[in-house]
């Protein structure tokens, strides 16, 4: 098994970068738009080079295909890129609002200030563009940023930091590598934004040391996202969909499907079906699953907790669907397919976070969304029919951070819609202006342009005439 992790940086060296980036704030809060833009297109070209380092470092780190790399890091990551360039001019200008009647004589905006030194903590599952997304952003807005990517990718990690090193400067971004000794040093130190990636038990640990020094948070949690596909569902599509993206990544990622509500009339289609599009697309045997399109659990720690996950459910009598196959050595689990969870299994518990789908049926709709709503609110909720009428229900009846109907997964990648979960799921939106108003501070701004000031007219001394217009001000609210 794999063992290796980032070596910890050195609290010292922690110190140093940490006090020269707070020197270079206020000069990092007045860079120009220009100034930052030369920058992120230069980082544009960085990556770019960097393509065929990064799909080899992935595969180091646990064999990710470089097809999925180039889709899911290097597009994602390009793509928010120069949505920001091109966006970024229009983002910090003044954002002019209206100003109601009776404050006559002035004109509001909204100015977009940097917050100031930022921390960014990623996870391990994609260590790409979840460690260089939020620097982007946070760059972009006008802060300093210290990064701290998750330890269990050392190869990615390795080329990320040269990366950064290679366009900016220590004082604007600087990587702090290391476990979780390193992660809770940082949360010792007064940052003014943390922007965290990761799950809900350390993002409970970073809220807590954020509200030490009152700053504030940015959490990108996990959980357990759920399938729904009714009895009007294109099923072959929405097996095709699932299939991918509970096994893409090895089922170890955020808005991974980690159960599927099944009308119960569609069960046996839907499990011939959905078995059929994971092996069109990952394969059918250990060959297949090392050598093709299909990637390894991150480590043997992880291994070892989605097949303790595995383990319990079919002890306590879930039955394997398919697959099941699990490889220490080479630190793989096989596609994998269990029905008949039970009160008490950890798979309804815990995020499975691996590549095993949990198979429910249902009779009544009803049912589902109670179940659902159940739980913590899900991340991200699919949904498969062909209704108008179950669409309307399930979006306004189940809560969730994000929602997609006869599609999956894919809302990811338009940087339009805000993505971010709610409560257990997450704090805070990310992507697009979303992520830029995460790390910056919307100032509210009032310009008093005219001597004729209205609001005078209602401010003390309180003479009779005042209380009259006071009077007539209520009135028409
Ligand atoms: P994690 O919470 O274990 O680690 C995240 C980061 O926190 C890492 O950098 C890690 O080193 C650090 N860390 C861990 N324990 C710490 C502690 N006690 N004190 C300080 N820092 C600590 O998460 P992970 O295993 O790397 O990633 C998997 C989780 O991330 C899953 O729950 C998944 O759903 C979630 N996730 C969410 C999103 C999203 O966008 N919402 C994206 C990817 C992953």
């Amino acid at each position: 098994m794999k063992t290796e992790v980032s070596p910890d940086s050195p609290f010292s060296e922690i110190d140093r970068v940490y006090r020269l980036q707070k020197d270079y704030l206020p000069l990092a809060r007045n860079t120009g738009v220009k100034e930052r833009l030369v920058k992120l297109k230069r980082l544009k070209k960085v990556i770019l080079l960097h393509r065929n380092e990064f799909q080899q470092a992935m595969y180091a780190d646990y064999n990710k295909p470089a097809a999925e790399v180039d889709i899911a890091e290097i597009f994602v990551l390009l793509n928010e890129l120069g949505h920001v360039i091109r966006r970024l001019k229009i983002w910090t200008a003044k954002h002019h609002v209206p100003t109601p009647w009776y404050l006559t004589g002035a004109n509001s905006y909204i100015h977009y200030e940097p917050k100031g030194h930022a921390l960014v903590f990623s996870p391990w599952n994609f260590p790409i563009h979840l460690t260089l997304m939020p620097l982007i952003y946070s760059y972009a807005a006008g802060n300093v940023t210290v990064i701290k990517p998750s330890e269990f990718t050392p190869y990615s990690v390795e080329v990320v930091k040269k990366i950064i090193r290679m366009v900016f400067d220590e004082k604007e971004a600087w990587v702090a590598e290391g476990g979780v000794a390193v992660g809770q040093y940082l949360l010792s130190l007064r940052f003014n934004h943390i922007f965290f990636t990761g799950s809900p038990s350390v993002g409970k640990i970073v809220m807590k040391a954020a509200a030490e020094h009152l700053s504030s948070v940015t959490l990108e949690l996990g959980g357990k996202s759920p399938l729904i596909i009714d009895e009007t569902a294109d099923l072959k599509l929405a097996c095709s969909f699932a299939a991918t993206t509970k096994f893409i990544n090895s089922g170890q990622y955020c808005i991974s499907p980690d159960y599927v509500f099944v009308h119960e009339s569609a069960k046996d289609e839907f499990v011939r079906e959905f078995i059929r599009q994971a092996e069109l697309k990952f394969g059918k045997n250990e060959e297949d699953w090392l050598t093709r399109d299909y990637c390894l659990m991150v480590n043997g720690r992880h291994l070892n907790r989605v097949k303790a996950i595995l383990d319990d459910a079919i002890a306590l009598g879930a039955r394997l669907e398919y697959g099941g196959h699990v490889n220490p050595e080479k630190e793989l689990i096989s596609p994998t397919v269990l029905s008949g969870a039970r009160e008490g299994m950890k798979i309804l518990e815990e995020e499975i976070f691996g590549p095993i789908l949990l198979l429910r049926t249902y009779r009544d709709l009803g049912e589902v969304i109670q179940t659902v709503n159940r739980g913590e609110t899900p991340l991200s909720l699919y949904l498969f029919s062909r209704r108008l009428a179950t669409k309307k229900r399930i979006r306004k009846e189940i809560q969730a951070g994000t929602m997609c109907i006869n599609t999956m997964a894919v809302h990811y990648y338009n940087y339009h819609l805000p993505f971010g979960g709610h409560n257990a799921s997450g704090i805070g939106q990310s992507h697009g202006f979303w992520s830029f108003c995460e790390f910056s501070n919307a100032k509210a701004v009032m310009n008093q342009w005219s001597p004729f000031n209205g609001i005078k007219l209602v401010l003390p001394p309180f003479t009779r005439l005042k209380k009259i217009l006071i009077n007539w001000l209520i009135r028409l609210t």
